[in-house]
């Protein structure tokens, strides 16, 4: 047990008088794993760890931080990537972790509804869907770890948001706690409410600066019970999205992913497991994995039969998963493709995007900047371009210094991001702002934009004590500074 430093003993004091005990984690070898994010590059030990059990014992904790006037920052699965969720300076933010508060309340088949506790894991949430035949959309590599408090709160995509959305368009209703303490029930599963302001909105995505969701209300849908899967080879970008277009019309809309990796990433993937095999007979450009899924009397496999031998013209190879374990691999090509980037210690990540028709252009004209001005640099580039998100990563080559590649790192995402301002697009689809990009954001939005903004910040934490400094600049600083 280590000795408390005097801020967090006075903390403690205040806070454990009002609280029982056992709501706290002080020891610093019991908070290092609150202190770190999924990729090792955010880390700051946080003030004190507090495990709410219920939504009354977070919201007299609220209470409690909000006379104390301290800082609270909450936090899920820890997967965000922009250094949101860990503490932003050590030793001077509480951190509030949902984990505890991980119950799946309600599954309904009939409102197509399932309201999930903000702590509970998204795998879990999706097989207790699974449980009613129903499916919850929200699918992405991090899934087993991520939590729908994080979901809500980052406004998680995924491969199946052509489909079936972002997280805010299944958020039915939402239960905040907010800086206060107070609690706004806004927990429905109505599917039409049109009284006044939506405010769930306004929680969805703000990355916990408005207020800490304790639970939602998330749209389900009938389990599919046809999946098809290909993989397929083409000569270029511009190739894919052509594809993708031809798909949208010709397979009924029962596209759920589509999924773009150029032929560096395969490469990275391929020598990150010696069980993984090139996926065609000879190598691409550009690769496109498609899935088709529907429920019913549909005939898919004819479907995406038909469709591929029809586009020959664009497409140059491919193959379709004839089992669902064949499905899993090529998958699983795409998901090693994530995790391998990283093997090799720090790599710029980007998760950027521009309108569907600009992606081809888009693509092309960052990698020959790229090229011209960083030859040095290993860009790998794939996405969910049916909704028009890509990541454009930057690998160091070998032996880089870390000074060297600090200023790579810099100069390289200035170049992504100068183009997707000239093609009209966002510098974030995915992870949202957090401390990361906040720089970049705010150098790029507009004054109005951000006088509102602030005006909701102040309207909703008056006191800017919570997860101050997060998407806008810290507006005073906080105890421990
Ligand atoms: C391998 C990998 C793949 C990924 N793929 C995708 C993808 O395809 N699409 C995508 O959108 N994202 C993706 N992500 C990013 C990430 O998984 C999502 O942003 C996810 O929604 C974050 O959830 P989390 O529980 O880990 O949140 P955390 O990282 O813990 O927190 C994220 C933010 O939400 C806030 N927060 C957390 N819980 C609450 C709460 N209860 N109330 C209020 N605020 C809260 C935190 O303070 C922080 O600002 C990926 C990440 C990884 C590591």
């Amino acid at each position: 047990m280590n000795a408390h430093p005097p801020l967090q003993e006075r903390a403690l004091a205040a806070l454990s008088s009002a609280m029982p005990a056992d709501l706290f984690l002080t020891d610093t070898d019991a908070m290092e794993r609150y202190s770190r994010d999924w990729s090792g590059d955010h880390y700051a030990r946080p003030l004190i760890v507090a495990r709410p059990r219920s939504t009354a014992e977070l919201s007299s904790l609220m209470k409690c931080c909000h006379e104390q006037q301290i800082h609270v920052v909450p936090q899920g699965g820890l997967t965000g990537l922009v250094g949101a969720a860990v503490p932003s300076y050590p030793g001077g933010e509480l951190v509030v972790s949902l984990e505890r508060m991980n119950k799946v309340r309600s599954v309904n088949a009939i409102d197509f509804a399932i309201v999930v506790e903000a702590g509970c894991i998204l795998e879990d949430a999706k097989r207790q869907a699974e449980t009613a035949d129903c499916i919850l959309p929200i699918t992405f590599g991090a899934q087993g770890t991520c939590r729908i408090g994080g979901n809500v709160s980052t406004n998680a995509g995924g491969f199946n948001v052509l489909r079936y959305g972002m997280t805010r368009d299944l958020v039915l209703g939402l239960e905040v706690v907010l800086a206060d303490g107070r609690v706004w029930d806004g927990l429905r599963t109505l599917r039409k409410d049109n009284r006044g302001y939506d405010l769930k909105q306004l929680f969805i995505g703000s990355e916990g600066t408005l207020g800490i969701v304790t639970a939602a209300a998330l749209k389900i849908f009938p389990m599919p019970d046809k999946v098809e899967t290909a993989l397929v080879g083409l000569r270029s970008v511009e190739d894919a999205m052509q594809l993708y277009a031809r798909a949208r019309r010709e397979c009924s809309d029962l596209l759920s992913a589509f999924e773009l990796l150029l032929r560096g990433g395969i490469e990275i993937a391929l020598n990150a497991r010696d069980d993984l095999r090139d996926p065609l007979d000879q190598p691409y450009p550009v690769y496109v994995l498609i899935e088709t899924s529907a429920a019913g009397r549909v005939d898919l496999r004819a479907l995406l039969e038909g469709f591929l031998a029809d586009a020959s013209d664009l497409v140059l190879d491919g193959v379709i998963a004839s089992s669902k374990a064949q499905a899993d691999r090529l998958w699983l090509l795409r998901e090693m493709m994530v995790e391998a980037q990283g093997r090799g210690g720090r790599y710029l990540r980007t998760d950027v995007s521009v309108s569907i028709s600009s992606l081809a252009s888009f693509v092309t004209d960052t990698l020959e900047a790229l090229a011209e001005r960083h030859p040095e640099a290993i860009a790998v580039t794939y996405g969910h371009v049916g909704d028009g998100n890509i990541h454009m990563n930057i690998v160091p080559p070998e032996n880089m210094s870390a000074n060297r590649f600090d200023e790579l790192f810099h100069a390289t995402e200035e170049v992504i991001f100068d183009m997707i301002d000239k093609h009209g697009g966002s510098i974030s689809a995915e992870h949202g702002i957090g401390r990361v990009k906040q720089a970049a954001f705010l150098k790029r939005a507009d004054p109005l934009t951000l006088e509102l903004s602030r005006r909701i910040k102040d309207a909703f934490d008056p006191s800017h004590l919570l997860s101050e400094g997060r998407i806008l600049e810290r507006v005073e600083a906080g105890a421990g500074e």
